[in-house]
């Protein structure tokens, strides 16, 4: 199975995230090997998420999941018949 970047692209945060089945998990490594365009995008992509994830910076209020939560549902229910 060979990919092109795009596909990659589409990869990366399940990639990072470790959720891909094995199978796609190395087709996507083998192309990062070789391919650097995607490596940076590898690289900037994990830079992102560190960031955004120190919560020192960006500290969410409390009650924010459950805010966002009730406001995801709210907008299915609206979209939804
Ligand atoms: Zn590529």
């Amino acid at each position: 199975m060979v990919i092109d970047c795009k596909h990659v692209w589409n990869y990366i945060s399940e990639y990072l995230d470790g959720a891909l089945p094995d199978e796609t998990r190395d087709t996507v490594q083998k192309h990062l090997d070789h391919c650097e365009i995607c490596s940076a995008v590898l690289d900037s992509t994990r830079n992102v998420i560190i960031l955004t994830a120190d919560d020192r910076i960006f500290e969410l209020p409390v009650g924010f999941s459950e805010r966002l939560h009730a406001r995801i549902d709210l907008e299915f229910m609206r979209i939804e018949p």
